[in-house]
């Protein structure tokens, strides 16, 4: 076969008249997943052969900002003075992964963060054991640690008690995923896992119901990998597939900023697809305005058209995120004093052009055109909870309950469309089993196949609940998973 096979199809092993190479494990994609799957496959004996798109590995999880979940005592999180336990972690997360969280594999990340942590140093990876304090997107310096999700807001510090478990890799700024995908690919280099580069998958070879191999492009010619023991799918999410996101996830495609990397157009979910697979979860994921940093911003109260407060403004920015495209119609507005005004000096992180200032709070209230005495009821109410320390309708926490009551007033614009940034990435993608191997509609293996990161449907699941470093830590993880899957099934 010289032609490009369709991409819609699986090919007939019998088609294939030249094998390009063969080896004991194939992965498409040299991002976290892959790379992480590469190594445990490589550390239990067999010849792994990664296939990447682009001219050089590390994907989304290069880019990323590198936060890593994990917590129950990790060494950073002792260093830092900080107590955590296993059990409140997995009742956080579970909480975290929304109405359709996968319970087994919630379970089995929690029971394992120790030693995941240990095989992450173990690849070279350092964590500076210092804390960071404040509410930000990641820590600016090279701090390992910090809150990255909802895990001191209402109501889920009534679910589990609060921990920072956001990981670092060390580097100073937002950039953790570079020092992060450096290790992961020595590590692998090193242990002989071989990686082409600007090899673009296109479709899975079956040998009847068993998945043998992969076809792919590389210097425009259509080549073919023979797995021995499996084929394993980790070739991201797919935000840039502006089909498939308006097929499967219209939410997100509210969004203006898909948040991924060019490469991030679903292959191999299709390619899992069409062997056999399950989408789940494909209508969910990460939509966040970062509203924070400024740190003042969580002072602030948030509200809608109706001059009413919605939301604890001391949330995760993918709370808020979430709760704003769910309702893109309205209005939001952000207002301050002059308190905070030193923050107009400098353009907020959410790109949030100022919708309009008042001498006082009723001028800004015509000036955003809100129904008469709304915003003034509901300032004068927020006002009497800072003064009590205690806000009984949206429980924001008292460490943030700062009077707004020194006039002059301003207002930042939230509402879609009018400059604020909505970032979102997928969440959905094949339905697997803890172990990676891809699963049928009717939970039967697909034999061969093996899926991770944003090819599956892993522990993030639900865009209110998130948290930073579910990804990364879910990626990584159950790559490793996958990997191994694939060598023991070829090695027994
Ligand atoms: C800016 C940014 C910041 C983020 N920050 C964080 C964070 O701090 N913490 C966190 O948990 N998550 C974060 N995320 C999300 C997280 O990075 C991703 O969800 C996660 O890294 C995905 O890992 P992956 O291995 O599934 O995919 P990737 O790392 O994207 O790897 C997939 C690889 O597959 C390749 N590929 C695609 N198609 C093909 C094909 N047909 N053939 C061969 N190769 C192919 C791609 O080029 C890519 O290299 C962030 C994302 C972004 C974009």
């Amino acid at each position: 076969m010289n032609d490009a096979p369709s991409q819609a199809t699986t090919i007939d092993s019998a088609e294939v008249k030249h094998w390009h190479t063969e080896t004991d494990v194939l992965i498409v994609g040299g991002g976290g997943a892959g790379i992480s799957a590469a190594i445990d496959a490589a550390d239990a004996g067999a010849k792994v052969i990664v296939l990447e798109a682009a001219s050089e590995a590390g994907g989304s999880t290069a880019l990323a900002g590198g936060l890593i979940y994990m917590g129950g005592g990790t060494p950073t999180q002792k260093a830092c003075g900080f107590d955590d336990d296993i059990e409140e972690m997995y009742q956080y997360l579970l909480q975290a992964s929304g109405p359709n969280a996968d319970i087994e594999k919630v379970r089995l990340y929690c029971d394992r963060t120790l030693e995941h942590y240990d095989w992450l140093t173990r690849q070279g990876i350092v964590f500076k054991p210092e804390y960071y304090p404040e509410k930000h997107t990641n820590t600016p310096n090279e701090a390992a640690l910090m809150i990255t999700g909802n895990e001191d807001a209402w109501p889920d510090n009534t679910h589990a008690k609060p921990a920072p478990r956001g990981h670092k890799p060390q580097i100073k700024g937002d950039h953790g995923g570079i020092p992060l995908m450096k290790n992961l690919l020595r590590s692998a280099r090193a242990k002989g896992v071989d990686i082409i580069c600007d090899a673009r998958a296109l479709n899975v070879i079956k040998d009847g119901e068993m998945v043998v191999g992969v076809a792919a492009r590389i210097d425009m010619q259509v080549r073919y990998f023979k797995a021995r023991g499996g084929v394993v799918l980790t070739s991201g999410g797919f935000i840039m597939n502006r089909e498939m996101v308006a097929d499967y996830a219209p939410r997100l495609a509210r969004g203006n900023y898909p948040n991924g990397n060019p490469n991030d157009t679903g292959d191999g979910i299709r390619m899992g697809l069409d062997a056999g697979g399950v989408g789940v979860n494909m209508d969910e994921g990460f939509i966040c305005t970062p509203f924070y940093p400024p740190k003042q911003f969580v002072e602030s109260i948030i509200v809608d058209e109706t001059g009413n407060r919605f939301i604890n403004e001391d949330v995760y920015h993918g709370r808020l995120g979430s709760a704003i495209l769910d309702r893109p119609e309205g209005r939001y507005y952000l207002i301050i004093d002059s308190r905070h005004f030193e923050i107009l000096s400098r353009p907020p992180m959410g790109g949030y052009p100022v919708a309009g200032t008042g001498e006082s709070i009723e001028e800004l209230e015509q000036e955003l055109n809100l129904p008469q005495g709304a915003l003034i009821n509901t300032l004068t109410a927020y006002n009497q909870c800072a003064k009590n320390a205690k806000d009984p309708t949206h429980h924001k926490s008292p460490k943030y309950l700062t009077p707004l009551d020194q006039p002059p007033y301003a207002a930042f614009d939230l509402t879609v469309g009018n400059g604020a940034i909505f970032a979102t990435m997928t969440f959905g993608g094949l339905d697997t089993l803890p172990t990676g191997e891809v699963i049928t509609a009717e939970k039967q293996c697909v034999p061969g196949l093996y899926a991770a990161g944003r090819n599956s449907a892993g522990l993030p699941r639900c865009a209110e609940g998130y948290a930073s470093g579910m990804s990364i830590g879910d990626a990584t993880f159950f790559g490793r998973l996958a990997g191994l899957s694939a060598a023991q099934r070829h090695l027994d």
